[in-house]
């Protein structure tokens, strides 16, 4: 199988950003290369690092798993 991704989502997870997903959620949508998946982003309102769904959903499963990872 020889199935690419193109591009992925990140996400603001700051409860106090007005982008983050717990307001209006604001995408960032990037292209799913070496460098991007490396490079840190950072969100455009509150400077805090943005998360894709991917970290999401690994946070979500520590957490009820009681391991914190991201700060
Ligand atoms: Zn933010």
């Amino acid at each position: 199988m020889n199935a690419t991704i193109a591009s992925y989502n990140l996400y603001c997870i700051n409860v106090r950003c007005k982008n983050s997903v717990f307001n209006e959620i604001e995408e960032t949508r990037i292209g799913f290369t070496e460098k991007n998946i490396l490079e840190k982003h950072t969100c455009k309102a509150c400077r805090r690092p943005l998360v894709s769904m991917m970290d999401i959903e690994i946070e979500r499963t520590l957490f009820r798993a009681g391991i914190k990872l991201l700060q």
